[in-house]
């Protein structure tokens, strides 16, 4: 039998997801009165005479029915008819602070978002102040309720661990001073998704518990080998004990691949990995090639300072929150030497995308910059909706006026196969394209990509010089890293692009690169890699073979 608190959550439920679905706000209202009283009743519902339920204070008639259908049927139509047309991202967004039914009502119905991911990142790009009822603080402190939510589930994006990681590694470095750590595990393998921290220690299981235990940390599994430690942050920390002699062993062995472990076949005990490699006879392979086992070395991996140019970023032409002037001083700043910025285009009405009048203006006041900027450059470019059918949302006179394109999804996400690969195949073979943006539309650990085939598609880029984006930023990284060796293979080039929305965004190019290094992408596959020579020249001459 359902108790009180029960039937009080089930009308609080119901009463929410009324508001969001712009039902009758008056029985809303009186739904969630019922909840509230109905918690503060002092005898059970289902111990007393059904007709003297509405007799109560603060349950009416419709909820005195309603409470006797949960007692007698154990479920509330209503409501299960609710739940079933309301996405369950948008029924999790109720946990969110700083959001009510009402504003969860806009986010669904009118900016299309199904998911607290989604939701996050729409705060990043500054989706949420474009709507009315959302202004910088709200979004402010949706933001923060939101990390604070992600923070409270058991697993992480790179990017989200990657400082507590370090700091934790810091302090046990300082406070063993005798004896050896490494981080190792989906870490050191550079994962973009991470369930775990794990270090490999030759320091002793007691000393290590207890100097968790002692700051407050949970100790949550304990065996000989290892033990598993978690604290407020919510992160497991795991620590494989081992010896000096052994230590390269155990480092090796957690920092590698099952298959790739199964296909390297036994390993002896040794104190440094190199020493596996020596052994075998083959060059050394870092953690995050230690996928797939192959003896096929790439010797001038990619690395953060390969990369020359920033290409996709946002200014406050359209959502992005700064002028192309301080995006250009702090890309030349960083070392860059050049900027391509790339505004949503008009369809994009949710991004504040720029009509064909804005963009002359903005072309204008590149030029501008660009006089007065010594050795370096700002380039004219667009993130170009790829509508419903396939095509950009300008007209080709419109295309032509741009240094280059790149042309990405943003609306009408769920798409079966078919649908998709029209869409994205044609937006490859129309001429103007020059990158394919965010390949599949995914957001790691909140929206899975629209399902494409992707060696149809990286096929048809190759085919027709189209560049494929590696979006840098640590909740997209999207082409997968799985897909950029056959990609480069079949002659692709990548671009590591932070799409960045502000100055901070170009930090997130080192989350590209390091997914980059997992598909062993060298620089010179990477067009954000190319010179500003190389690059102009390489836009110039794409123009020219396409004949535009
Ligand atoms: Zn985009
Ligand atoms: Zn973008």
């Amino acid at each position: 039998m359902p108790d009180n608190n029960q039937i009080a959550d089930a009308f609080s439920l119901l009463s929410k997801l009324m508001d969001i679905h712009g039902e009758n706000a008056f029985k809303a209202k009186s739904y969630a009165a019922a909840a509230f009283n109905i918690e503060k009743l002092p005898v059970q519902l289902s111990e007393i005479d059904p007709a003297k339920i509405s007799s109560y204070k603060g349950i009416g008639d419709s909820a005195a029915k309603k409470v006797i259908e949960i007692l007698q049927t154990g479920e509330l139509k209503a409501l299960t008819e609710l739940i079933e047309k309301t996405p369950p991202g948008v029924i999790e967004m109720l946990s969110i602070k700083g959001i009510g039914p009402k504003k969860i009502s806009t986010i669904w119905k009118e900016m299309g978002i199904e998911s607290v991911g989604e939701l996050l990142y729409a705060c990043e790009e500054n989706r949420l102040t474009l709507f009315k009822g959302f202004g910088e603080k709200t979004q402010a402190s949706v933001k923060e309720s939101i990390e604070f939510f992600f923070k409270n589930k058991d697993i992480h994006l790179y990017a989200d661990v990657e400082a507590y990681a370090l700091a934790i590694d810091k302090n046990l470095k300082e406070h063993f001073t005798a004896d050896q750590f490494e981080l190792t595990g989906e870490f050191k393998r550079q994962m973009e998704i991470i369930h775990l921290l794990e270090w490999v220690t030759t320091a002793s299981a007691t000393d290590v518990e207890t100097l968790f235990t002692k700051n407050n940390f949970e100790l949550t599994e304990k065996e000989s080998a290892f033990l598993t430690v978690k604290g407020p942050e919510n992160i497991l920390l795991k620590f494989h004990f081992t010896t000096i002699d052994a230590f390269g062993s155990t480092l090796f062995q957690t920092s590698a691949s099952e298959d790739f472990l199964q296909a390297w076949g036994t390993v002896d005990k040794v104190s440094n990995e190199e020493l596996l490699f020596v052994q075998k006879g083959i060059a050394f392979i870092p953690s995050c090639l230690r996928e797939e086992f192959t003896t096929d070395i790439i010797p001038d991996l990619i690395q953060p300072s390969s990369i020359k140019g920033i290409i996709h970023s946002h200014s406050n032409w359209s959502d992005g929150g700064t002028t192309i002037e301080a995006m250009a001083k702090h890309a030349q700043e960083n070392g860059y030497e050049y900027l391509v910025i790339s505004d949503h285009s008009k369809s994009a009405f949710y991004a504040n995308g720029l009509s064909v009048e804005r963009i002359g203006e903005q072309h204008r006041y590149i030029d501008e910059l660009n006089n007065k900027l010594k050795d370096f450059r700002i380039f004219k470019s667009i993130e170009a909706d790829i509508l419903n059918d396939g095509s950009l949302d300008y007209e080709d006179d419109v295309l032509a006026k741009f240094d280059l394109v790149i042309a990405s999804v943003h609306s009408n996400l769920k798409m079966s196969e078919d649908k998709a690969m029209m869409r994205v195949l044609n937006a490859i073979e129309n001429p103007y394209t020059t990158i394919l943006g965010h390949m599949t539309g995914r957001l790691l650990l909140s929206r899975n990509g629209y399902p494409l085939d992707h060696k149809k598609i990286i096929d048809a880029c190759v085919a027709n010089s189209v560049v494929i984006e590696l979006n840098a930023h640590p909740r997209r990284l999207d082409i997968d890293w799985r897909w950029i060796d056959y990609a480069v293979k079949k002659g692709a080039l990548i671009s590591i692009d932070p799409d960045a929305h502000a100055l901070s965004g170009y930090d997130d190019i080192r989350y590209g690169v390091l997914a980059a290094q997992k598909g062993r992408l060298t620089a010179d596959k990477n067009l954000s890699s190319f010179s500003l020579n190389e690059f102009e020249d390489y836009i110039m001459e794409v123009r020219r073979d396409k004949g535009i």
